[in-house]
């Protein structure tokens, strides 16, 4: 098994990292080192039409609209060289996890022919580390478009220890120095949306690498736009106190948190630190923007919600748990459960009083 692949920066932050699933080997597909396009790979769009460049068309990269379904170029259209992966999944996947690759930064201008040379550089990083080619699912470039990594049906090398659950969305770039395009975005969001109850399930969560991985993946300016990208809500991020500029899906990400400190009056920053990862699985509403950790210290805009619900000073320790929820849920009059379930009932009654400024 092949150790982790860690790329850092110059202070030793860990910008992404690689790994392979600790898990047995299974049939490497060689099937595309000739230039095949598999039938499974994941460039059919919703109408049934194939949008498949013709084999060795270097110039068939699809143009990208806003709205309009993802077209996603094929493995064929970069020439990709080796595997496909190391195993075939069954079933969707569970999760969705967004990466950046740390690699060149293309401009939005940029050529298809260079976007291809910088998939066959990220391909030739997976194949010296794995030998099991490109590690990530799809990836998308400044332009908007994006490029069939590892098939959606095959295990890549993208979020160690759940390759084999989750598929990935990796920008092109690193975006812990440089900030996402709105074209990115819009592509990114079409994809999300056009992978539910096709390649993943459709209440899988989208989430930032560093969610579950030490690392700073997918950087702090991409990590902030993944509510925008799960909500297909557009391609500029809210006004700070902007009403109704939140989208009532009943998900706690960092969008609804940013809301909820600046309502609070604590640092506006859409992160809350410092959780029990205990309740992180069993709470599947809340999503991005929560640090979960195995020992809690707690956070302040938890402990600011807490005395604002009406808490007694000695429950208000700033973390997440059934009994500040039931406490949110009794106090925003929705059924009180003491869990925030995907499109919870709490939280989008918690989102309209942000918008409407009344926590
Ligand atoms: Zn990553």
């Amino acid at each position: 098994m092949a150790e982790p692949y860690e790329i850092k920066d110059d202070t030793g932050i860990v910008l992404e990292v690689l790994a392979a699933d600790d898990e047995p080997q299974g049939d490497t597909a060689t099937g595309e080192v000739d230039g095949t396009v598999s039938e499974t790979g994941g460039q059919t769009p919703s109408d049934g039409e194939p949008t498949a460049a013709p084999v060795g068309e270097p110039t068939a990269a699809p143009e990208v609209e806003t709205q309009a379904a993802p077209s996603i170029a094929p493995r064929s259209s970069w020439g990709a060289r080796h595997p496909d992966g190391d195993l075939t999944l069954t079933g969707p996947a569970v999760e969705v996890f967004v990466h950046h690759s740390v690699t060149a930064q293309l401009s939005t201008d940029a050529s298809i022919a260079a976007e291809a040379e910088q998939m066959r550089a990220l391909e030739s990083v997976g194949q010296s580390r794995f030998g099991t080619g490109i590690s990530y699912n799809v990836v998308i470039f400044p332009s908007g478009r994006a490029y069939q990594g590892v098939s959606w049906n095959r295990r890549g090398t993208h979020t160690g220890g759940r390759n084999s659950t989750s598929r990935s969305i990796c920008f092109a770039g690193n975006y812990e120095t440089n900030t996402p395009t709105a074209a990115q975005i819009s592509t990114a969001a079409a994809i999300y949306r056009e992978g539910k109850d096709r390649w993943w399930t459709q209440g899988a969560p989208l989430r930032g690498h560093r969610d579950v991985s030490q690392t700073a993946c997918p950087g702090r300016h991409l990590y902030a736009r993944i509510d925008d990208i799960r909500t297909g809500s557009g391609s500029t991020p809210p006004s700070p106190g902007e009403p109704g500029g939140l989208v009532v899906d009943g998900f706690w990400g960092s969008s609804t948190t940013r809301r909820l400190q600046q309502e609070l009056g604590t640092t506006v920053d859409g992160v809350v630190s410092s959780q029990s990862v205990y309740w992180r699985d069993r709470n599947p509403g809340l999503t991005t923007g929560w640090q979960w950790v195995s020992d809690a210290d707690g956070s302040r805009v938890i402990a600011a919600l807490q005395a604002r619900i009406g808490m007694d000073p000695g429950q208000r320790d700033g973390k997440i748990g059934p009994q500040t929820i039931r406490a949110l849920q009794g106090h925003l009059g929705t059924p009180v459960d003491g869990v925030i379930s995907r499109e919870s009932r709490a939280v989008m009654a918690l989102q309209r009083r942000l918008n409407d400024g009344r926590v």
